[in-house]
């Protein structure tokens, strides 16, 4: 007998039904699946119903419908277009439910255990780029309807908000969930108590609750450190996301890794595979280690042992370029916070700690957690093609005897879920001319040729209808965002007007870290005026946040506002505060121009250019990560990736690239009209983007090359 959350889920969805008139009882549990945030009419339904409220209840279906009053409930119960819509979404959401599953392996289904989940904006456990390809991954896996189980943590507080004051300077703050509203369950065992895992963590014992969140067809469990029995310090360990401090770090990651394992075994789930996304779960390795070894007996094996009869059972993605970004331990802190979990488990303190080390032989080192994962897995992978050869030179001291292209290491290249970032406008054309149901196979090159046959004033129509969207919800968040920070009203007034629909819009959307050089575009502000302010002008979007604790990163941000401020066009370039997975499809699907300028090679894949060219905008990047592979010369832009020894030469030379492209090439071919005010040559361009970067840059294609190439090589 499972005791898997679905049962519980069952629970939550009665008690919901039971607040609801009869004929919206499915709307009960289509909240409770995340399916409906990518089903075609999803997401209208509950707009159809209270827009406003549903914006309030941050599109959070549960908290929107347990807050609505009856009288909303009870007239919507006769609004028979948006039942007859309600039976649609109810039909599509079941039918997905309902077919077969596709067996990854034979002996169970694969675990995919990450530090960070971007499933929805409602759900606050994510910061970036790594959680919502996490969250891409698990929604790509539902449509494929493959047997995986997603792992994280529940953070309370996981989320960090952002506001700039007048200068620039980044304030964060924090909101707690209310986790009795969120769409999620606490997964209880035969027993009806909730399930419960310890790990021994300081000189206490952790403690953890489990909650399963529905993403289509893959769970997703949670563990939640938010218990009375749990000291303050110990609840704090599932509060926020990468916290500075290292302590409270190595206790969630121990969480994850060694509580997540015994999580799925306390619900009576076996997986075939660990997937490490992400070296945080690592010490997974360790309690299957543990396990391993009371099975066995005669001699006790050493950790080197254990890892070897278990590593068939583990796979790694790694996703940092950079060394500094592959954090490392003071041992005395290691210990002093996971000494007791990793006696317990039978393990010797120096062992893990020659495990931990790119030299197994120092004493001294500080200690890591990609170094184990790449020990304990049977294949580890970088994220990119690019990648994989930096991640190659950066790991080649832990394979001392093998040559550069030896090491083993390959690649599989992000994707992005396409029914989470194509806009329904460019979803809409693309299905009449695609056939119905294609999402699936959205990785057939095949289906993209017919991207041909769209004629230009379809597909610039659709271009300019989602512009407008855009221009409209930037409208009116600058107007608030400027009077938050306390500018003068007449200019937050004058942003009413701002932006033009008929302007080249750019966007330049991610997490402020100071390797993705916003600054680059600000490196030489008369150019930069006269490009936007012209009668055939640009604007510019720029959103992202910066991690508290990057100071360098903050920085940035600030000098930009300065500079912003002295181009003296104050609505041709705005900062939006706060982006998230709300703001993001928005941007993506808006912006006409796509910029990523990271400092080579830095960039492990990017994955927002990906989601920018799945709405028919054009990509302009330096050649690193994701671009080097998508690239091809008829499709976008390209900056030259090679590497510069002096970075200042570097953004010397990148920043006049920058500029030639977009005064020389890209305003050009903008603005370049037929007679029938059409830019022809742009949008053959946009042709070539949709035909070749769609079907390669797909979820569909990268959760099949996980499949073929890592979870199943030998088939
Ligand atoms: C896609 C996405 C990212 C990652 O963008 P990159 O281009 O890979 O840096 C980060 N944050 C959010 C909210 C996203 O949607």
């Amino acid at each position: 007998m499972r005791f898997d959350g679905s049962r519980d889920m069952s629970r939550a969805i009665d008690r919901l039904t039971r607040r609801l008139p009869e004929p919206l009882e499915d709307l009960a549990w289509i909240s409770y699946n995340y399916l409906w945030s990518w089903t075609p009419g999803g997401r209208e339904l509950f707009r159809t119903i209270d827009a406003h409220r549903f914006t309030l209840s941050g599109e959070n279906p549960v908290r929107f419908l347990l807050n609505l009053p009856e009288r909303d409930l009870l007239r919507a119960a006769t609004n028979q277009d948006l039942l007859e819509r309600l039976a649609q979404v109810a039909q599509i959401m079941d039918a997905s439910m309902q077919r077969p599953t596709n067996r990854v392996l034979s002996s169970g289904p694969v675990a995919f255990f990450c530090a960070e989940f971007g499933v929805h904006q409602s759900l606050p456990v994510y910061s970036g780029g790594l959680g919502v390809l996490a969250g891409d991954f698990l929604k790509e896996t539902s449509d494929q309807a493959l047997d995986v189980v997603g792992v994280g943590l529940l953070y309370r507080r996981g989320y960090l908000h952002q506001r700039m004051n007048l200068d620039g300077w980044q304030h964060e703050y924090w909101l707690e969930a209310n986790t009795d509203q969120l769409p999620a369950v606490r997964v209880r065992g035969a027993d009806g108590l909730p399930v419960r895992v310890t790990v021994p963590v300081w000189d206490g014992e952790l403690a953890a609750h489990v909650w399963r969140v529905n993403v289509g067809r893959t769970p997703l469990y949670l563990l939640d450190a938010e218990l009375e029995e749990n000291s303050p310090l110990e609840r704090w360990v599932t509060a926020r996301l990468y916290e500075g401090s290292h302590e409270i770090r190595l206790a969630q990651y121990a969480l994850l890794g060694i509580g997540g394992v015994r999580a799925l075994d306390a619900m009576g789930i076996n997986p075939s595979l660990f997937h490490l996304n992400e070296g945080h779960a690592a010490l997974a390795s360790l309690e299957i280690a543990s396990q391993t070894s009371k099975e066995l007996t005669g001699d006790p094996l050493g950790l080197k042992k254990l890892l070897e009869v278990g590593r068939d059972r583990f796979v790694f993605t790694t996703h940092t370029p950079v060394p500094a970004g592959n954090e490392t331990y003071d041992p005395d802190v290691f210990f002093s916070v996971l000494g007791r979990s990793i006696d317990q488990m039978g393990i010797s303190r120096d062992e893990l700690s020659s495990e931990s080390r790119i030299d197994p032989t120092s004493t001294t080192e500080s200690l890591g957690f990609s170094p184990l994962a790449i020990r304990c897995a049977r294949s580890t992978n970088a994220v990119s093609k690019r990648h994989g050869e930096v991640a190659r030179g950066m790991w080649n001291p832990l394979f001392p005897d093998a040559k550069l292209d030896e090491v083993p290491i390959t690649h599989v290249t992000n994707a992005v879920h396409l029914p989470t970032w194509m806009d329904p406008t460019m979803r809409g054309l693309l299905t009449k001319f695609f056939g119905t149901d294609w999402e699936r196979h959205a990785d057939d090159p095949g289906l993209w040729s017919h991207v041909d046959e769209i004629p230009d004033v379809d597909l610039w129509r659709a271009r300019c209808d989602m512009r407008l969207q855009l221009v409209e919800m930037i409208r009116s968040r600058i107007v608030v965002d400027r009077l938050g920070r306390g500018e003068d009203v007449a200019l937050a007034e004058s942003a009413f007007s701002a932006f033009d629909p008929t302007h080249l819009t750019i966007g330049f959307a991610r997490r402020l870290a100071t390797y993705k050089r916003l600054d680059l575009l600000f490196h030489d502000v008369d150019r930069l005026r006269k490009i936007i302010d012209h009668e055939e002008g640009a604007q510019i979007i720029l959103a992202g946040k910066a991690h508290p604790l990057d100071y360098e990163a903050k920085n940035v941000a600030k000098n930009m506002f300065v500079v912003k401020r002295g181009l003296d066009i104050p609505n041709r370039v705005v900062f939006l505060e706060d982006y998230d997975l709300r703001m993001a499809p928005q941007l993506v699907a808006g912006c006409d121009l796509w910029l990523n300028l990271p400092r080579p090679p830095l960039e492990a894949s990017g994955t927002s250019g990906m989601k920018s060219a799945l709405n028919g905008g054009l990509n302009l990047s330096v050649l690193d990560g994701w671009w080097c592979e998508g690239h091809n010369g008829q499709n976008g832009w390209a900056i030259d990736g090679s590497v510069v020894d002096d970075a200042r030469e570097q953004d010397e030379r990148d920043a006049k690239a920058l500029y030639d492209l977009l005064e020389n090439e890209v305003k050009p071919l903008f603005f370049s009209r037929d007679a029938n005010g059409i830019p022809v040559g742009w949008l053959a361009r946009v042709r070539a983007s949709l035909r070749t970067l769609g079907p390669q840059f797909s979820g569909a294609r990268m959760v099949n090359d996980y499949v073929d190439q890592i979870y199943r090589p030998n088939h």
